[in-house]
């Protein structure tokens, strides 16, 4: 260590880590403030005493094509937690009609996949997939429902149930060209940028553990059960100290602050910036069961209340994002268990009326509403003050709320961080 400054990394989510894995990795001494006992934030994985159990707090999907998983994969030495998919291969079942095929993209960019009956969305066409494409050329008021037919079968077999999970919004309100920059960092790479990437054990076995070992092992300080409650700041953009809830910790002038907060409590640190105030929930359905051996690791499923089933060792869990689209329903914690049940025991030809033991877990606020409004409410990095850097899902990422797009707003603080003290 040459430089005697220290970074202040507040928040231990993939935005924090990420941020303190880059700088720790460039030299800098750092130091990262969680307020909960555990780090992970919204991607972390914990052992339920009911289902006697790990389990993940909601089902994550990456992809080969995430560039910023990657590094940070490799960065923090987290590469061999992960099974990587050989192929870009993605399950569906219909519900209704108990129709199964198997969406297999070819590795190359010309996609030849879409002309190949047994490798396209059943009773689809190729044509159907040259106009779904309009979206990518969406502006920035479009909303996806706006860009694309609904009503057409490749819609609902298709782009509904990835779109929903991808921005966690519903069609008629969602960002189209949200919709779009993911999908061209995806699909558009053709098949070997869409490779679900799934950990081993659990999320916290690949996207914290390893970080956190990396950072102890570089000199890193991880200070867990410490809440920033307010920030002194100078009339001219300095921070000069941390106030948590039980002590105070001062900013020399040469030191950095990093804020990886959610967007909720940044605005309440500071009251007048503009940050996404709108959200969508993700309730998550986990039951205690061996299912039978699923090759890809997941089905999208058609037609039913959730999008998305996971099916890992002992446990299989299910995605409904967007979730308060049934609010209005009232559905109680037991009806979810029971109703996404009947579901599943469609896929594994199972006994709908013997629920295995479950949980359902609801994350109310697990992203920002990924509509065209909120997506013009997310600051830059760097917002003019002398030592502070922005980073989160929330802030301008171009991506929605995604591991991706948090951990690449890490990247993002730590380059504002060494450009602007250089400066
Ligand atoms: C159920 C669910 C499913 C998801 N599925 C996917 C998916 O399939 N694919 C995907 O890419 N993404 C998915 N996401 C989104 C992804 O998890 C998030 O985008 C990402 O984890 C956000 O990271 P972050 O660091 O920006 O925020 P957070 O994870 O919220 O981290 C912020 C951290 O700051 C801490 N903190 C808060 N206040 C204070 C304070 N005052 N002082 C100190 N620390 C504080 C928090 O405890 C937390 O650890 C999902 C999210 C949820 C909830």
């Amino acid at each position: 260590m040459t430089n005697p400054r220290t970074i202040h990394i507040i928040g231990g989510g993939m935005a924090g880590l990420s941020a303190a894995l880059q700088l720790s990795l460039m030299d800098q001494k750092i130091v990262v403030y969680e307020s909960a006992p555990y780090a992970g934030g919204r991607c972390r994985s914990y052992y339920d005493k009911d289902l006697d159990c790990r389990i993940d707090n909601g089902n994550h999907l990456v992809l080969s094509g995430n560039v910023a998983v990657q590094d940070y994969l490799e960065l923090s030495g987290a590469q061999e937690t992960v099974t990587r998919h050989k192929e870009p291969f993605f399950p569906f079942m219909d519900l209704d009609t108990g129709e199964r095929w198997n969406v297999r993209m070819n590795n190359g960019l010309v996609p030849w996949w879409i002309f190949d009956p047994k490798r396209r969305v059943a009773g689809t066409k190729p044509k159907d997939y040259l106009s779904a494409s309009h979206f990518l050329f969406a502006g920035e008021d479009d909303t996806v429902a706006s860009c694309m037919k609904t009503k057409t079968t490749l819609y609902k077999r298709f782009w509904e149930p990835l779109a929903i999970a991808a921005l966690n919004t519903e069609a008629e309100n969602a960002s189209a060209s949200l919709l779009a920059n993911l999908f061209t960092q995806s699909f558009g790479g053709g098949g070997a940028a869409c490779c679900p990437l799934l950990p081993k054990i659990g999320l916290t076995e690949t996207f914290v553990t390893p970080c956190l070992t990396t950072l102890r092992q570089r000199g890193g300080d991880i200070k867990f059960g410490s809440r920033l409650r307010a920030m002194d700041v100078t009339p001219d953009g300095l921070v000069t100290a941390l106030d948590f809830t039980s002590h105070v910790v001062p900013i020399a002038p040469q030191d950095w602050v990093v804020l990886a907060i959610p967007s909720w409590v940044a605005q309440e640190i500071i009251p007048n910036l503009l940050v996404p105030s709108d959200f969508r929930a993700i309730t998550n359905v986990h039951y205690r069961i061996e299912a039978p051996h699923n090759p890809a690791g997941f089905t999208g499923l058609v037609g039913g209340l959730a999008e998305w089933v996971f099916v890992k060792q002992g446990v299989v869990s299910v995605t409904i994002s967007a979730a308060n689209r049934y609010d209005d329903q009232q559905i109680e914690q037991e009806e979810w268990a029971n109703a996404v049940w009947e579901n599943l025991a469609k896929v594994f030809d199972l006994d709908p009326a013997k629920t295995p033991p479950w949980r359902v877990v609801r994350e109310k606020r697990a992203t920002f509403a990924a509509t065209p409004a909120q997506n013009k409410m997310r600051p830059a990095a760097y917002i003019g003050w002398k030592n502070l850097a922005l980073a989160g899902d929330w802030t301008a990422t171009s991506l929605p709320s995604t591991i991706e797009g948090a951990l690449r707003s890490g990247v993002k603080a730590a380059q504002t961080v060494m450009r602007w003290s250089e400066g």
